[in-house]
């Protein structure tokens, strides 16, 4: 039997011009999704092989509870990552809550009073300003008399090398390198441009600690941060390494003295990385980790597809469609509040879960704008999962990420159009 996709996109609600131009784009950028899957095909092959090495079994999977002594499958997965990122040691945990848990833990774990944690890439990932005390919070590294010195992007959003020299003093104990651009303009780095700071921070303080904030890099190409001299690299589980599959989770791979430090701050002083039951979550932690690299890709393959569709139509996206790629963040600037919320509805209405729920903006703690957020994710909150946020303020730019699947990523990007020309936001002519 013949397949019939124009039935089955319009079935789903998707217009004949909205799949011709979805087509069309497909096309072009086949030569780039050939290139993804290459760093699948490679990140695979090291997953697996850290996975053979390190005589993963299906005991690795049995559920323990308690103080965990001995957690088998914990132990060697930590190993598996170990393996996987070229480092000593990793701690990962279902203890570990999230992205920002993890971070915070690295922190706070490796530095001391008196220490001074420094950024030479601008301002840190929002939720980090309380973590640091840049914004004043409870439990913050202030309060325990760790100071904090940040260096400003150049006008291109890369390393202002002098003053990164004059920046580190006797005090400086830990660098830190967010990867992703998160929710600003400046580029993400790229892992070689990482290690290039990197060095010029160890040849002025070689015992410096270098730790990247890797999340949302994961996968993205064929070396992490730790394989260009990150002593520490940091990442949640319901990003990229979770597969879609972990159901919660962090982790922080690096040094062996680094990595204890962090499990005697998780844990207790003494216990470290002895206690910590894995509670029946090892499987998922396991198979996600092994769907990831090929997860990561369809993701990156998603991202593309949206840069190429949405700068055909006019409309100004970062990274542009041709750049390459050092993490899976989209942005669209769709320029009215109207566009924002139209490209989030048809992401939500693409959605396995919840596709009959109707995103709105809201107001939102920590935020000072009204936010709108699609997502139908399988794990409440997982950005590895295709999903779209975007702040109701200018320049009305949406955010958006994941897709376990290509085909889903391409569905949801679809229908997104879709609800754009549906408003009268894009017209025919855009299609020209
Ligand atoms: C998501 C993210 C974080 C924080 O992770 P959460 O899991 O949301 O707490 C930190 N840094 C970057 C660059 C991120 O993308």
């Amino acid at each position: 039997m013949e397949i019939n996709f124009e039935t089955m996109y319009q079935d789903l609600g998707i217009s004949k011009e909205v799949m011709d131009v979805g087509n069309k784009i497909e096309q072009e950028l086949l030569p780039r999704f050939q290139a993804f899957d290459k760093t699948a095909e490679y990140n695979q092959l090291k997953v697996l092989r850290a996975m053979q090495k390190n005589r993963v079994s299906d005991g690795c999977f049995n559920y323990a509870s308690g103080y965990g002594y001995n957690d088998q499958g914990r132990d060697t997965l930590e190993q598996v990552y170990a393996d996987t990122f070229h480092t000593e040691s990793a701690l990962v945990r279902p203890q570990i809550t999230c992205g920002t848990h993890a971070l915070a833990l690295a922190l706070a774990a490796n530095l001391r009073p008196g220490d001074e944690l420094l950024s030479p890439v601008g301002k840190p990932y929002d939720t980090l300003e309380e973590v640091i005390g840049i914004r004043p919070s409870k439990g913050s590294l202030a309060e325990y008399g760790i100071t904090y010195r940040q260096v400003e992007l150049l006008e291109d959003g890369y390393f202002d090398y002098p003053a990164i020299e004059k920046a580190i003093n006797e005090k400086t104990k830990l660098v830190t390198i967010q990867r992703s651009k998160g929710y600003q303009t400046r580029p993400s780095y790229s892992v070689g441009k990482i290690g290039e700071l990197i060095a010029f921070v160890k040849k002025i303080k070689p015992d410096v600690i270098c730790m990247v904030d890797n999340c949302y890099g994961e996968f993205v190409e064929t070396i992490e941060p730790s394989d260009v001299g990150a002593d520490m690299i940091v990442g949640s589980l319901i990003k990229n390494p979770g597969g879609g599959l972990a159901p919660i989770g962090g982790y922080v791979a690096g040094h062996s003295e680094l990595i204890e430090n962090c499990a005697y701050r998780l844990t207790s002083p003494g216990l470290g990385k002895e206690v910590g039951a894995s509670l029946g979550v090892m499987q998922s932690f396991y198979q996600g980790f092994f769907l990831a690299p090929t997860v990561v890709c369809s993701a990156l393959k998603g991202a593309v597809f949206a840069a190429n569709l949405y700068e055909r139509l006019g409309y100004g996206v970062i990274p542009n469609g041709a750049e390459s790629r050092h993490d899976i963040i989209q942005a669209v600037e769709l320029g009215t509040p109207e566009g924002v919320i139209s490209f989030c509805k048809g992401v939500q209405a693409a959605a396995p879960v919840d596709s009959f729920v109707t995103p709105e903006p809201w107001a939102m703690p920590g935020y000072d704008s009204d936010v709108i957020m699609a997502a139908g994710a399988f794990v409440q909150g997982s950005s590895i999962e295709l999903s779209a946020d975007g702040p109701i303020k200018p320049p009305y730019a949406v955010y958006f990420q994941g897709g376990l699947t290509w085909p889903h990523a391409k569905l949801g990007i679809l229908q997104s159009l879709q609800h754009l020309v549906d408003t009268g936001v894009v017209t025919k002519e855009a299609f020209d």
